[in-house]
């Protein structure tokens, strides 16, 4: 089969890769019909994410049909259209069980296209297949679906829920990339009064009030904090979200959380940050942070199929597998080619 191979720093290449087997009776293979590129990847394509190695096959996103179960499935047959989950998990174990299936102790936890082949190919094998796929409903829109593999979720539970949105809340969005998005999208479930999103590119910013932004705020001048400030009379917002993982956009949110507040961040950081607990100390704030869980895959899914939540709007650009390096070429200039999700259909 085909695949979408890391080759080291800044090297991929699309290679033939032996179609995968069952390994455990939990497992199933799937043969993958869209799959997507994720801002992960690109930081994996830079070597930030030393748990991928050289040979590994990327991607965390797709939806498939069911090509082969292991004896011990239950919840799948051969045929059925199913959702890959970014999040791989058990469901028994302790922390399964207590819906943090990011951290699952059976070997689960983000693990496809890190620390096992991934999505971005023609065939995936997903372990714990009972607990990591979901079924399709018949007549689903697919492309839209595999907005629910990840982008989804993670601005759901880790921006939204986390952050505790409630009715009449100001929210501000500290990066519009496609999870900045996901979060703008999920966040109107529980009608804020205002969300302001926050980015340098003009581009998301249009999106953003298509999305449902109701202020954004270009800072290529730096001056975000000031601006918001105004916005709010000098009160900050109740919900900081943080979405890009730098330390610029981490320190927008402790600057602009009011009293009381929360700061979500969602963010993958790869170098420290500074806690300015000299100021934050008596703010009330909380903060939190998490890797997806995908516990709400089934809500989002609902949600989706009957269009309250349209998430096929994320979707710019659609590429065949055969392409896949130039879809990465475009997600990576994704300013320049106002590029949010890439759709890669194999046929
Ligand atoms: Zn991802
Ligand atoms: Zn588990």
């Amino acid at each position: 089969m085909k695949a979408l191979v890391y080759k080291g720093t800044n090297k991929l290449a699309l290679e033939d890769k032996p179609i995968p087997v069952i390994k455990t009776p939990t497992d199933a293979i799937v043969k993958i019909t869209k799959t997507t590129i994720c801002g992960t990847d690109l930081h994996i394509m830079k070597g930030d994410v030393p748990t991928v190695t050289d040979g590994r096959i990327l991607g965390h996103e797709g939806v498939g049909i069911i090509e082969q179960v292991g004896g011990n499935v239950s919840n799948f047959s051969v045929g059925d259209h199913v959702l890959i989950s970014c999040i791989t998990s058990c469901g028994k174990c302790t922390n399964c069980k207590k819906g943090m299936y990011s951290h699952c102790e059976n070997g689960g936890g983000w693990i496809l296209g890190n620390l096992i082949d991934g999505t971005q190919a023609e065939y995936v094998r997903i372990p714990f297949a009972d607990n990591s796929l979901y079924p399709i409903p018949a007549g689903a829109d697919q492309e839209a679906l595999v907005m629910l593999s990840d982008i989804l979720p993670t601005g759901f539970e880790c921006g939204v829920l986390n952050g505790h949105v409630k009715p009449g809340d100001t929210v501000a969005i500290v990066g519009g990339g496609p999870i900045g998005l996901a979060a703008l999208l999920t966040a109107q479930f529980y009608s804020p009064a205002e969300i302001i999103m926050v980015d340098v590119d003009d581009n998301r910013l249009e999106v953003s009030k298509k999305f449902g932004a109701t202020k954004v705020l270009n800072n290529s001048d730096g001056k975000a904090v000031e601006k918001v400030m105004a916005l709010t009379d000098n009160r900050g917002v109740d919900v900081a979200i943080e979405a890009i993982g730098i330390a610029l956009s981490f320190d927008i949110c402790q600057a602009i959380v009011a009293a009381g507040g929360h700061i979500a961040n969602i963010g993958v950081h790869g170098k420290p940050v500074q806690l300015n607990l000299d100021k934050l100390w008596a703010h009330n704030i909380t903060l939190t942070t998490g890797l997806v869980d995908t516990v709400t895959t089934p809500m989002l899914l609902k949600t989706v199929m009957s269009g309250k939540v349209r998430p096929k709007q994320l979707i710019t650009h659609r590429f065949k597998f055969n392409d896949v390096l130039q879809a990465y070429g475009t997600f990576s200039n994704a300013m320049k080619e106002h590029a949010l999700k890439v759709i890669i259909t194999n046929d």
